[in-house]
Order: C-alpha cells, then structure tokens, then sequence
C-alpha cells in the first residue's frame, strides 16, 4: 500500500479509505465548498484514490474566484485616483478584471498596496495622513470579521483616510442558488470548516432538511476531509441525510459569537453578484449606513450598480458550480496556465483550476492492502 508520506497517521488514513470503499453502494457526488479543501483533495491524491466510490467536485469557496469583475475594475480605478493608495491582499492582484488586473494597473502607475491584513491597512492609513487608503475587502465570513475590526479602529482613532471597497460574500446562500439550479448533481457537502468557525452551522440544519443532502462540517487536513467523505457517504448510504461536525477542534454549533456580533454591527446582507453566478439573494454585505463615512465607493463617488460583467473566455461558472472540472476546460494548461491566466481560478492559491494544474501531475497511488 503506498500514501503520500505526507498523511500525519497513514494507518488512520487506509482504515478511512477501505471504511468508504467497503460502505458505498453506489458512485455518490460530494461537492466541497472550500477552495482550501479542493487543494488538499488533489495534493493529498484522495480524489483518485476515490473516484470509483466518489466523485468530489469542487463548489465556490475560493474568495478571489468570485470576486465580481466589476469590484476588480472598481479597485483598479480607485488605484490611480490621485493621492489614493489601494491595499489589497496579494491574491488579487492578478485576477483579471474586465479591463486589466490591479497587478497590471500598479505597472502603469496604479498605487497599490500588498498588505497581509486589513489591520496593516488601518496603520498605514494612520503613518500616512496624506494619503486616502483603500482597503480592498473580499472573501467569506472568515475575512470579514478582520474587515469589521479594522472599520472599528480606525473609527476609534478617528481616521479619515481609510475606507473600505467591500465586495463580502456569505457561504450559505450561494449553495442554495446551487441546489436551486436545475443542472446541479451534487448530491452531499463538505462544508467549509473555517467559515463555520465563525458562523456556527445551525443554520445548515433547515438547508439540509430542504434540500435532503447531508452536510458534514469538514476541515483540511487529509485526514479531515476522509472523515467528512465517510460521514457524508455513511448518511446516503442510510438514507438519513443531516448535519454533523467533524471540525469539533475548531467549529461549534454557534460558531464565535464575538466574530458574528461585530459583523453584525459593521454590515448588513444584501443580495450579491458573484462572478459567474450573478445577483445571489443575500449573497453579501455592505456597510450599515452608520459606517458609511468608511464606504470607498461613497467617499469616492463609484457607482453602486452591479454592471453585466463582461462576456468571458473563462468557464469559471461551470467549474466553480461543479459542472466541469478543470481538465474539462478547453483552456485549461493551453492559454490558462498560471504565468498567462484567463480567469480567478487559474490565479488563486485557493482556485479549483490552479489546483489541479499544481496537483494533477503528482500521480498519487493509494492502494489498501486487500
Ligand atoms: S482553465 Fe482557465 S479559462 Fe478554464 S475555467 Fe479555469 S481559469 Fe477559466
């Protein structure tokens, strides 16, 4: 029996795989939800391994991915804006927008800013008085907690140089728009453990009774994810599908109440576009008028409306909506590579398409002793 030496328990980790090659008596669909989750499952080779009990597609959990190419275009004009500085993490610098990405917009003199936390932003903003600092906020609920706090200190330290770009989008309705798709196959979930981490997953109990698909709070690590398939097979196996934690180290039934409370005060819901979903209903969050003197788009007179995105060569709807994978593009590793993306899930460290253009070569074996 070989495994990547990287498995922390190898013996746990054949024990799951024989439980689910032994359990299932059908080929059932799981999609995971967690960029995250979908690397772990190509660099870890659990998808090969399982594919003929399993077959794993990959939702839209990457946080770059589905960042609308309208705030792409925002944030780029907001870059060469006189005396505005943009922050942003370093993963959206080469998401294309509909014009250019903000990597190619600081090439032509942009002002955009690498940062590794909102909070950096905030500082900034304070050692630089003169200049209007523009923190590009995107991703789940798992980053809008830092954006919330980093809104509040600068509140506090009465900063009137810091502003956000928010363009939040929250897990639990883009997988109903998903199961409310008629073209869906996806027959269980591997929720994403580190936004239940802040959310709780009480709210999956009535999605999962309406959609009768089991819902299995998973982590990352190989051997997280083993277990989440196994529980979520073992549920459609009985028939009974339900929600259940196996995240317990890091996810709780209520989730982190201080981290929902100051979501709560900072934003509200608001119906979202994704990229390549469109408007989802209480897809995202925007800034409560209270914290408004903190909105970019208002301080700096962007319009609000949510723009057709422009026509696309890339198939990221279909791959982030588990329709095709990756290979199954007919870019993908031709005109899509990493040096020479055409869309978000070539370039982010969390994309279905740059996982499986890292991962898929590494030609994994997990063979059990029979
Ligand atoms: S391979 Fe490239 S073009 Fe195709 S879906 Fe992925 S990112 Fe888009």
């Amino acid at each position: 029996m070989k495994f990547v030496n990287e498995f922390r328990d190898p013996l746990l980790a054949q024990q799951l795989v024989e439980q689910i090659r032994s359990l299932v008596s059908k080929r059932w669909t799981l999609m995971d939800i967690c960029g995250g989750q979908t690397h772990s499952l190509l660099r870890y080779g659990i998808e090969d391994a399982l594919s003929d009990y399993v077959e794993l597609i990959h939702g839209p959990g990457c946080p770059v991915c589905v960042t609308p190419s309208k705030a792409i275009d925002d944030a780029q004009q907001l870059s060469i804006l006189p005396g505005v500085i943009l922050a942003s993490f370093g993963d959206m610098l080469r998401v294309p927008g509909s014009r250019e990405s903000l990597l190619s917009a600081r090439a032509r003199g942009g002002r955009v800013k690498f940062v590794y936390s909102p909070l950096d932003a905030v500082q900034f903003a304070k050692n630089n008085p003169d200049a209007q600092v523009v923190f590009f906020a995107v991703g789940f609920e798992t980053t809008a907690p830092a954006t919330a706090l980093a809104v509040l200190q600068a509140k506090r330290l009465q900063l009137t140089n810091f502003s956000l770009l928010v363009s939040h989008v929250r897990v639990l309705p883009a997988m109903e728009a998903l199961m409310l798709s008629p073209k869906h196959s996806i027959e269980g979930f591997l929720a994403a453990g580190h936004v239940c981490t802040i959310t709780g997953y009480k709210s999956y109990d009535a999605f999962a009774d309406r959609f009768r698909v089991p819902v299995v709070v998973t982590g990352f690590e190989p051997l997280d994810l083993l277990r989440g398939i196994l529980e979520a097979l073992r549920q459609l196996e009985n028939g009974h599908p339900n929600v259940i934690n196996c995240y317990s180290r890091s996810a709780r039934r209520e989730g982190n109440l201080v981290a929902q409370e100051m979501l709560s005060q900072v934003y509200e819901v608001v119906d979202c576009d994704w990229r390549g979903f469109g408007i989802i209903e209480s897809g995202g969050l925007r800034l409560r008028d209270e914290f408004a003197d903190f909105d970019a788009k208002l301080r700096f007179g962007l319009s609000n409306e949510s723009k057709r995105n422009a026509p696309e060569l890339c198939l990221s709807a279909e791959v982030m909506s588990g329709q095709i994978k990756p290979p199954q593009c007919p870019f993908f590793g031709k005109q899509c590579t990493p040096d020479s993306p055409l869309g978000a899930p070539m370039v982010s460290s969390e994309g279905a398409c740059s996982a499986y253009m890292r991962y898929r070569s590494y030609v994994v074996s997990i063979e059990c002793a029979s």
